[in-house]
């Protein structure tokens, strides 16, 4: 089987950035925390995990060592609990990240109601919320009823939604007929390019694979994108978990991945996708 991988996959600046920090803290540091896994991938906080890093979820079970600051980031209260307990901190946020905190907190100093369009789940958004007063996640416009349409609304994005996600619901929300509107584009241009390659593959292709995390939030995205072109598309995170009766009667194969994914994962899935598929089909 001819397999093809998208032009721009796996492994993001943000990410990469992470794992080279905990590793170099890792080497240096005796004890080192993570708060919640530091990147959605199982394979990488494996790895982590063997090489020292104890992931745990909240900072009161922390008592000395370094708490490294996964690349989604962290609350402000939660940064302040971890120095007043005297902990050393190290920060993987990534600058991405970064810079939609410093422009909800602006937007809210200048007199506007933050709104980011995200999921109110992912830890991205939860540390945006915790960052600024009173931000607010709007997952559609059903969000917005208990608004007052004189407020004004200044709006950010989860930095791994699609473009078209993201214009659907100000669109929407435009037609709520607020008094101001401000929209401060903050979509990570790493994922719009996977999300660009993804697309432009799997329209070629007769089955579509997408690598990475279950919890990925960019990874679902892509998955959920390639579906929409082609429903032969599975997301998965490895070859160990590929159903193999799915490559049967399938020429060529396309491969993309989560920004968190990393490249052995990739390179592993497309060596046995090519020494597989001949017998299968
Ligand atoms: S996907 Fe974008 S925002 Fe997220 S960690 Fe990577 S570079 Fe940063």
């Amino acid at each position: 089987m001819k397999v093809l991988v998208a032009e721009k996959c796996g492994f993001c600046p943000g990410v990469r950035n992470a794992i080279k920090l905990a590793e170099r803290t890792l080497a240096a540091q005796p004890e080192v925390y993570c708060l919640g896994p530091i990147i959605h991938n199982e394979d990488v906080v494996n790895r982590l995990s063997e090489a020292g890093l104890k992931t745990l979820k909240t900072i009161e079970d922390i008592h000395s060592g370094t708490v490294l600051i996964r690349s989604h980031g962290a609350t402000s209260e939660e940064l302040d609990k971890i120095k007043q307990k005297g902990l050393d901190i190290v920060d993987a946020t990534c600058v991405l990240v970064k810079r939609v905190q410093q422009i909800a907190r602006k937007l809210n100093e200048e007199g506007y109601r933050v709104v980011i369009v995200g999921d109110k789940n992912h830890p991205e958004v939860r540390a945006v919320v915790g960052s600024a007063p009173d931000v607010r996640v709007v997952a559609g416009p059903e969000d917005l009823d208990n608004f007052r349409s004189n407020e004004k609304l200044g709006i950010i994005c989860q930095t791994t939604q699609s473009p078209d996600y993201f214009a659907e619901t100000v669109s929407a929300i435009l037609k709520k007929g607020f008094s101001e509107v401000r929209i401060i584009n903050t979509l990570c241009r790493e994922t719009m390019s996977r999300q660009e390659a993804a697309v432009k593959l799997c329209r070629q292709v007769d089955v579509m694979f997408v690598l990475g995390g279950l919890h990925s939030a960019n990874t679902k995205k892509l998955a959920e994108l390639c579906k929409k072109h082609n429903p032969q598309t599975f997301h998965l995170q490895n070859w160990e978990e590929l159903d193999k009766k799915v490559l049967s009667g399938k020429g060529t194969a396309g491969v993309t991945a989560g920004a968190s994914t990393p490249d052995w994962v990739i390179e592993d899935f497309v060596r046995h996708l090519q020494a597989f598929a001949p017998r299968a089909t």
